[in-house]
This record gives structure tokens, C-alpha cells and sequence, in this order.
């Protein structure tokens, strides 16, 4: 007689899920002052075969909901009957700040500095915990999706921690404009996720509390490629394959240096030489004007959407790049690529 070899059930939150279905399941976080339960809310795609475990994320800040949109398309791409390994998907970690439209949790704590969070701690702590010890720490591989902040908007952009040669491959085949090789701050899910051997993907596109397309389609495309080069699913095709990311170590923001009204001159996604203006700063009464210029070679990966600023205001966030020919070309390239190829359709992937 011969035993088939059986793939193992995956059980998680006091759930077992069969090779090749999916679950929904609400791990609960807290008891809220009216009464109410509030759940981590997380569904697993459990596939037939076997391969790597892996968590994508969103809104660990409450009002950076890009991320909730992307894992909502992606999910209807996937079929776990068709699948090799797991993937835990978790659209709303910070669901206190997402029902508020609020970056923080209601003890106005930031989720990502208080990991890895205990049992027994504040709120942020104790939800901290739970995504850490019931998603993070099973995996060995995630990817978690941020916005910029209210009122500004970032160029999707990978950041990995630096000197990681397997991750810096799945980074630049996430395909975004930019990839970005940072230090890690402490408290941040990506530097505890580091120390218990999950190497992370951060992605960074788009606005808080906004939905644009751009942003929604290099997520759902990047998700795609990084499992097909994981070789969690099979494609026919994934769309054209754009030029490569700028890649760079180093980032700077410009502040303004005056009181006053803002024009930027030199938006998201556009090359820049030292020395160009990318900003003009004017007083109210436009009398005086203050002319804001590039530190150095780059490509703009930020900006702030609103126009009134303080002295000392965050104005553009600019990315130096080693390789700096054919920056803005390679935006151009891949808006065209995620615009024109349609995204594959449920039936490719396979
Ligand atoms: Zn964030």
C-alpha cells in the first residue's frame, strides 16, 4: 500500500484550514468601552501545496488604507486550490484608527513603535502582540503596505533594511519606481520581524485616507510578481515587465524656509539635478519669495498635497540615485506598463 504524503492542515487563531481552502478569522484584541469586541480580522489562503508561509499587511497606521484596497484585489486573483504555501492576508492591523481615520489608536500610541508589544501592556502593546505572535512570527517572509501621511503623497516605493541581497532581489522584482535600503527604527514591525528571522517588504504609495490608481495597480502587481518568483503561483504573464527600480540609500527632505504658500515646481516621480528649483515659497501677499532647490541628483518619491506652510514644514522628500540616467523615463515606463498591459485575469493565474 502506499501512503500519499498529505499536506499538513494549517491552524491558526483556533482554526484548522485544509490544503487548498481559505478561512476567515477574527482573533480578538479587546473589549471596547461600549461594550463591543474588537477583532484582528485576518483571512488565510491556505495552499494545496507545499511552500513558504507569508503575511501581507495594511494599515498598521489606521488612515494609510492603500494597502486595505490592494489585499482586497490581489485576493480575488488567488486561488488556493492552485497555490503552493500560505499566505495569512491581514487588510486592517490598526482597526481602532481605521473606523476613526486616525493614524494612532484611540490611547493615541503608534502602532509601529510598540512592537513587539506584551500581553498585558497598553492597547497599541496588547494588539501589537497579538499581530506579532499570531501572523508575524509564523512566516517567514511578508509584505507590509503603508501610504505617506495625511496631506502628502509618496511614489510607490519598496524599503527593505540594508545588506540583504535576497531581499533586495524580491525588491526590485516588486517592480515599484523606487527601492529604498534603510536603517530600521526601533519599535517598528520591520525591526522586530528582523530579529525573528521574517525578512520584510515595506511598501510605501499614495496618500492616507485616498484610493489612486497608480498606487492601487504597482501594489497589486508587485504582490503578484514577488509570488510568482516565490513560486506560490503560476502565471501565463504579469503585464510587461517595466524598467527596473531606481535604487538609492539615501533620502532627504526639504523644509520650508519661510512662512507662506507653497508651489511645487517639481512633483513625484520627477528626476531632479543639485541645484533645481523644485519649490517657491511666497508670503501671503506675494511680495517675498523664497526659491527651494535640490540637494543633490535624485528623484522626488514625496510631496505635500497641501499648500500652506509653516516655516520648518516638510515640503518634498527627495531620493539621491547612484544610476541616474533614465529616472523619470522609468515612471513613465512603468505607469505605461501597469495602464496599458491589462492585469492578468483570474484564469492565468494558475
Ligand atoms: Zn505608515
Amino acid at each position: 500500500m502506499t501512503i500519499r504524503n498529505k499536506r499538513d492542515l494549517f491552524e491558526i487563531g483556533g482554526t484548522s484550514i485544509a490544503p487548498g481552502k481559505t478561512a476567515d478569522i477574527a482573533l480578538p484584541i479587546s473589549d471596547l468601552s461600549a461594550g463591543m469586541q474588537a477583532n484582528l480580522e485576518i483571512r488565510v489562503f491556505h495552499g494545496r501545496r507545499a511552500g513558504p508561509i507569508i503575511f501581507v499587511s495594511a494599515a498598521i497606521h489606521g488612515d494609510e488604507i492603500i494597502g486595505t484596497e490592494i489585499i482586497r484585489r490581489v485576493m480575488k486573483k488567488l486561488k488556493p486550490s492552485r497555490m503552493a504555501g500560505t499566505i495569512i492576508f491581514v487588510p486592517v492591523v490598526n482597526m481602532f484608527g481605521f473606523i476613526t481615520h486616525s493614524r494612532y489608536l484611540p490611547d493615541r500610541r503608534d502602532l509601529n513603535r510598540s512592537f513587539p508589544g506584551t500581553e498585558r501592556g497598553s492597547l497599541a502593546s496588547q494588539l501589537a502582540n497579538m499581530f506579532f505572535t499570531e501572523v508575524i512570527e509564523r512566516c517567514t517572509f511578508g509584505i507590509d503596505i503603508h501610504s505617506a501621511a495625511l496631506h502628502r503623497y509618496n511614489l510607490p516605493q519598496i524599503r527593505i533594511a540594508s545588506g540583504n541581497s535576497n531581499l533586495k532581489e524580491l525588491a526590485l522584482e516588486f517592480g515599484a519606481p523606487v527601492v529604498i535600503e534603510a536603517p530600521l527604527r526601533p519599535g517598528s514591525l520591520r525591526a522586530v520581524a528582523k530579529e525573528a528571522g521574517v525578512e520584510m517588504l515595506l511598501m510605501e504609495a499614495g496618500e492616507a485616507l485616498r484610493f489612486d490608481e497608480f498606487s492601487v495597480l504597482t501594489g497589486v502587481n508587485g504582490i503578484l510578481r514577488v509570488l510568482k518568483k516565490l513560486d506560490m503561483i503560476e502565471t501565463k504573464r504579469l503585464g510587461k515587465k517595466a524598467a527596473p527600480s531606481a535604487q538609492t540609500t539615501k533620502t532627504s527632505w526639504l523644509r520650508s524656509t519661510k512662512g507662506g504658500t507653497c508651489r511645487l515646481t517639481a512633483p513625484s516621480g520627477t528626476k531632479v539635478h543639485e541645484g533645481d528649483i523644485v519649490a517657491i515659497v511666497s508670503d501671503i501677499f506675494g511680495d517675498e519669495e523664497e526659491e527651494v532647490h535640490a540637494p543633490f541628483d535624485g528623484i522626488v518619491i514625496g510631496h505635500s498635497n497641501l499648500p500652506v506652510a509653516n516655516q520648518g514644514d516638510a515640503l518634498l522628500h527627495i531620493a539621491q540615485v547612484k544610476q541616474f540616467d533614465g529616472v523619470d523615463e522609468r515612471v513613465e515606463q512603468i505607469e505605461d506598463a501597469l495602464f496599458n498591459e491589462p492585469l492578468l485575469d483570474e484564469d492565468e493565474v494558475i
